[in-house]
């Protein structure tokens, strides 16, 4: 038996290393030419460009479940598969962004902070919009009012759900099976609370790759392409995700907002060298000794909401603590 397994291996790895090799990548786009938000925005110009990249090199645009059934499969998602996320539900995704992922036939799928269509926000999707949209793509949850959960208490985060969830069955007769933390913030209550939810995958909002074998349905990354920058896109492409790391120190964004030290413990114990990221500071080269990485960094952060990352050549993992 063990004999067969071993020969089934050995012919994979000759016919096809391109699976064995494989990642997928999930995108996050906010606002579509609407230059007035430009840490947010995306220029149609350069998601065309994007698109057309992908369509001469090959790529396979899927849907996002398609990507969350590899993970509940615990199979490989294939390295041509890219699947688009859009975040709030901002009008110009509608009027601008829409337009084009149906020229390009591209499935996406839109997660709406419900308050803003509800409420009729200028900005944002109204009902109608939203049922016009889902013709063309999937709809999903990304909370009712777009809070700060890490500040909420399980009361008020709980409250929340359940308003948005009822509204988007009670608009759209439909009941979300995937969510997206707002602010891409969670720590370990807050994800205990989401994952009462059952949702069928959560996803962040952390540059990174999506293995399938290894990846957590709970906490899936996206990379958010902001700004102009068509460079990013292709990089974001190269990353794969570094299965089997675990980030021991800092657990919490660090009061005096100094990162003194970074401890994160690699199951593959013949990796040697490593990169370590910190906001504001970029990536630092570091050792590891028999999967063992400690870090003294002694970085002072800035914002409110900080990220730490790990990578061994291009795979790569991310986790974001906040205030
Ligand atoms: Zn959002």
């Amino acid at each position: 038996m063990r004999r067969v397994n071993f020969l089934i291996l050995k012919l994979i790895l000759l016919l096809s290393p391109y699976i064995l090799l494989s990642d997928g990548h999930i995108f996050v786009y906010h606002r579509f030419d609407d230059s007035r938000y430009p840490t947010t925005n995306i220029s149609t110009s350069t998601l065309k460009r994007e698109f057309n990249y992908l369509r001469e090199h090959n790529y396979k645009v899927v849907p996002l479940i398609d990507i969350v059934r590899k993970i509940q499969a615990k199979e490989r998602v294939p390295d041509n598969w890219v699947a688009f996320s859009i975040d709030d539900g901002f009008k110009s995704f509608y009027t601008n962004g829409l337009p084009i992922f149906k020229k390009y036939g591209y499935p996406f799928t839109l997660f709406i902070a419900v308050k803003y269509t509800q409420e009729h926000y200028r900005d944002y999707v109204s009902w109608r919009q939203l049922k016009e949209i889902a013709k063309y793509g999937s709809i999903e949850f990304h909370s009712y009012g777009h809070g700060h959960f890490g500040r909420m208490s399980n009361e008020k985060i709980k409250a929340d759900m359940d308003k948005g969830l009822a509204l988007m069955k009670k608009h759209l007769n439909y009941s979300p099976k995937l969510f997206v933390y707002p602010y891409g913030e969670y720590d370990s209550r807050v994800e205990k609370i989401i994952n009462s939810y059952r949702f069928q995958a959560v996803f962040n909002q952390n540059m990174g790759a999506v293995n399938g074998v290894c990846s957590n349905p709970y906490d899936i990354d996206r990379s958010a392409v902001v700004g102009s920058n068509a460079k990013d896109f292709k990089l974001y492409l190269y990353f794969k995700e570094l299965c089997g790391v675990s980030f021991q120190k800092p657990l919490k964004y660090p009061k005096d907002k100094i990162v003194k030290t970074v401890e994160v413990t690699l199951k593959d114990k013949s990796i040697k060298s490593a990169d370590i990221f910190i906001s504001n500071h970029g990536w630092h080269k570091v050792k590891v000794n028999n999967g063992k990485i400690i870090y003294h960094a002694n970085k002072k952060v800035y914002r409110d909401r900080i990220k730490i990352g790990v990578k061994v050549k291009s795979r790569i993992k991310l986790m974001v603590l906040s205030k």
